[in-house]
């Protein structure tokens, strides 16, 4: 397939194409539950956030970059967008929506003016996203991280996004909008990058799939001839072969399956072009997160044969609705709470409106057995014992087989003999597991140091669970984000982690650092971590050790 578009410079560059992850969708237009002057006060903190944010990033990324960036940070303060949020608010929108609104006004007058300010509108339109981001306690979607130099290919790149751009890792940008005079066609030029921009028919390229860049010629060729691919390399080309991905497993031979996680159907493609080996945290929030009322059966249905088609045969581990503490909802009846995230949060809220429970499980039965997916179910927040018996019973009822809990209090850690072996597996969630043990916040900066999954008051609870699971041959697999960190992904598998699930991004670096040591070095790793006295020394003997 051949598509042509805008060249920038007259560089080529071939190698495979990873997809910038879909833009944050557009706030549905729903009467707002809060107080205006609250909604308000909401937005005026993140238009802060943001303009020091670009204001940031600009000095960082020094020359054309930050003069572009600081003239976002003023469209973030600009008077008559912000009395225009104000009066959106006024008038009964969200926060989210009013922003959305407003910036949208704003850029389609620029796009109305011809190509130059048009090309502005598309930075508008990116500040917008930036702020609905914050103001929804979500990350923006960022660049993908991989081990092997790739080509970037993206609807649009914002400017922040094209300025930060790892050069050792993007060896070339394809995007569909843009043109000669957008920021992305600056800042590639600025950075000597291989680019086609205006690529239109680039939304066809997959993950994963070979492609030439020439810049001189505007094209993009995808899965090339052979001939082709040395044809650009003669041409002085930069020529990146994709590493293969293996599964993951330690130099002993013993598999460690390194899954995703994912929070949207829409992130399986992408993860498994990364080589994830299945799904180990499906966070369902996605689908309830902007709704007044629970989604339908139906719907749901949909939405997780989506997820499990991506992954046939693989295995997919979802996690029921974890609403509460930063997300709250009001069919759920949550109102304000001092301390939200030791409030009615997880399966608390769901035991409590057991119908909106048992429709997303009867959904996940139905999609399992519409798509005869390898799916494991589990619920967030878990207590006790209780707590435990009453999910499984309530998901088994419904028809689930593999059933069982995300360990992430405390105190089901402490209880974890009685506990693990009534579960068909159990999956650790270290950051909320953190969060509880250290007692420190995980959404207040002030005391972020405390999040720290390497504290050996955390270990030694994940070595309770390790070894209740190995006494009642119970899978366990952990899916907070410290097993993204490779030494600490080797000392989860010495605390005895049989699978290790992550944001894609970081599964090349784990597989790398897995595959050099046994499963017998991983667990004298882990018994060093376990003695040290914080979590700064843990890590670093870990690190010593291994280097
Ligand atoms: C966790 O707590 O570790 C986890 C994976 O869940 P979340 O980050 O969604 O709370
Ligand atoms: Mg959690």
């Amino acid at each position: 397939m051949q598509i042509t578009g805008v060249g920038v410079g007259h560089g080529i560059a071939v190698g495979p194409a990873l997809r910038m992850p879909d833009p944050i969708g557009e706030p549905p237009d729903v009467d707002s539950q809060a107080e205006a002057s609250d909604e308000y006060r909401r937005v005026e903190t993140t238009l802060h956030a943001v303009t020091d944010e670009l204001v940031a990033l600009g000095h960082q990324a020094g020359g054309d970059a930050e003069e572009i960036l600081e003239a976002q940070s003023l469209m973030a303060q600009d008077p008559a967008v912000v009395d225009d949020i104000s009066r959106r608010i006024g008038d009964g929108k969200t926060a989210e929506r009013a922003v959305f609104e407003a910036y949208e006004q704003y850029a389609k007058v620029l796009d109305a003016l011809g190509e130059v300010p048009a090309a502005r509108g598309a930075d508008v339109r990116d500040v917008a996203r930036r702020v609905i981001a914050k103001l929804r306690g979500v990350a923006l979607p960022t660049v993908p991280q991989s081990d092997a130099p790739y080509v970037l290919v993206a609807n649009d790149l914002a400017p922040a996004d094209t300025a930060t751009l790892d050069l050792r890792q993007v060896i070339a940008v394809v995007t569909r909008d843009g043109s000669t005079s957008s920021h992305t066609a600056i800042l590639a030029r600025n950075k000597n990058l291989v680019a086609v921009v205006g690529a239109t028919g680039c939304d066809a390229i997959i993950n994963g799939q070979t492609v030439i860049v020439d810049a001189e010629h505007g094209e993009v060729v995808v899965d090339p001839e052979r001939s082709a691919v040395s044809a650009a390399a003669e041409r002085g080309g930069t020529v990146s072969t994709p590493r293969p991905l293996t599964p993951g497993r330690l130099a002993d031979g013993t598999a460690i399956p390194l899954l995703a996680n994912v929070g949207s159907p829409e992130e399986a493609a992408p993860a498994v072009a990364l080589g994830a080996e299945g799904v180990g945290l499906f966070r369902t929030e996605f689908l309830y997160l902007d709704a007044r009322t629970a989604p339908s059966v139906e719907l749901q249905r949909s939405r997780y044969r989506d997820l499990m088609a991506a992954f046939s045969g693989r295995k997919v581990v979802v996690r029921v609705l974890d609403a509460g503490a930063d997300k709250q909802l009001a069919f759920l009846g949550h109102t304000h709470e001092e301390n939200p995230a030791l409030g009615r949060r997880g399966l608390r809220a769901l035991r409590e409106h057991e119908d909106v429970l048992r429709d997303q499980l009867t959904a996940l039965a139905e999609a399992q057995n519409d798509t005869g997916a390898d799916l494991w179910v589990m619920a967030p927040m878990v207590a006790d014992v209780d707590e435990t018996a009453y999910f499984i019973g309530v998901a088994r009822s419904l028809g689930l087989s593999t059933v069982g809990i995300t360990v992430e209090v405390p105190s089901a850690a402490v209880l974890a003999d009685q506990i693990v072996p009534l579960c068909d597996f159990v999956s650790i969630g270290t950051n909320d597991l953190t969060q509880y043990t250290l007692a420190a916040d995980r959404q207040l900066g002030s005391v972020a140091h405390y999040q720290d999954p390497w504290h050996p008051a955390v270990l030694r609870l994940i070595k309770l669970i390790g070894d209740a699971a190995r006494v009642s041959n119970t899978p366990v697999g952990v899916c907070g984000e410290s097993a993204s960190d490779p030494l600490m992904a080797v000392t989860l598998v010495g605390l005895g982690a049989d699978d290790l699930s992550m944001s894609p991004g970081a599964l090349a670096d784990v597989r790398a650092t897995l595959a050099g040591v046994t499963l017998e070095q991983a667990r004298e790793l882990a018994t060093l971590a376990l003695v040290q006295h914080s979590a700064a020394d843990a890590r670093a003997a870990v690190a010593n050790a291994l280097a």
